[in-house]
């Protein structure tokens, strides 16, 4: 790499936190950020990683509804590495409404891991980013922040709940250095979209949509993240950055 890119997008010396790491986007974004230059710790549920974590970077289990758990984390990365200077915020849940299942009670649950823990882990990390005069936070959030989808309300208004938190701690956290701001993926073939990616009439009906003409793979974002964590976005904060193909600007 030239000094010049080097200098705009290399992410050495940094260090980054993941949640929603044992799988799908985030353990891409461990791997990329971790390739990247960052140390890059992975928050996860399940007790390990399909990625092979190697060296710079590690993994933790942790549920991001124990608040007390990730703030300690946090505490424990910064104790060892002496900074935090990225969050990257993919852990995130559907749960499409079906018969028998207590509605109220999955938007509950959707709404307190897609949008109110993420508020909290920002919370968590920003005491950190602010002992170090700045950091970048990445909000995966979904066209499904920007248009309304059938089927699932609370995973819609949790994403759009996520995608206006970003602006507000944007610009809160302005004075401190610390930027946040989202990224939108489109349909990205990971475990949560296995079933519709598996079946032809719901998989062609997403392409429709499409203008580059394929499903996106976790890779696709890689590109996006590296640079919402790196200097070359230095100027750039409260924005989305749409990784959709297309999706949202395409009119027929
Ligand atoms: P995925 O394959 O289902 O992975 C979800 C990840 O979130 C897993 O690592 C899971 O960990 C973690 N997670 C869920 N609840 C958690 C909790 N309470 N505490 C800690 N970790 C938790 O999904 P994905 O496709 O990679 O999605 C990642 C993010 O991108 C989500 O926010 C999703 O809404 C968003 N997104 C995805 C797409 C897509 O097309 N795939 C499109 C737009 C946006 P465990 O398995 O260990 O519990």
């Amino acid at each position: 790499m030239s000094a010049y890119l080097d200098k705009l997008f290399s992410l050495h010396g940094k260090v980054a936190i993941v949640t929603g790491a044992s799988r799908g986007i985030g353990a891409f974004l461990v791997h990329a950020l971790t390739e990247a230059g960052a140390y890059t710790v992975g928050i996860g549920r399940s007790s390990a990683s399909e990625n092979p974590f190697f060296e710079g970077s590690e993994y933790c289990q942790c549920d991001i509804l124990d608040h007390a758990n990730f703030a300690a984390i946090c505490g424990s990365v910064f104790a060892a590495k002496g900074r935090v200077d990225i969050l990257v915020n993919a852990a995130g849940i559907t749960l499409p409404a079906s018969e028998g299942i207590d509605a109220l009670k999955m938007f509950e649950n959707t709404i307190s891991t897609n949008l109110l823990a993420v508020n909290s882990t920002c919370q968590s990390a920003v005491n950190f980013m602010k002992k170090i005069g700045g950091g970048s936070i990445i909000n995966v959030t979904s066209i499904a922040s920007v248009m309304g989808f059938p089927g699932n309300p609370a995973y819609v208004a949790s994403k759009g709940g996520v995608r206006m938190l970003t602006k507000a701690l944007a610009l809160d956290l302005a004075e401190h250095n610390i930027r946040v701001n989202n990224l939108v993926p489109g349909y990205i073939r990971t475990d949560m979209t296995e079933a519709s990616f598996q079946d032809p009439i719901r998989y062609d009906e997403r392409l429709q949509h499409m203008m580059i003409k394929r499903w996106g793979v976790t890779e696709d974002l890689a590109g996006a993240a590296i640079y919402l964590a790196s200097n070359a976005s230095n100027y750039v904060t409260g924005s989305d950055l749409l990784v959709d193909g297309g999706w949202t600007a395409k009119g027929m």
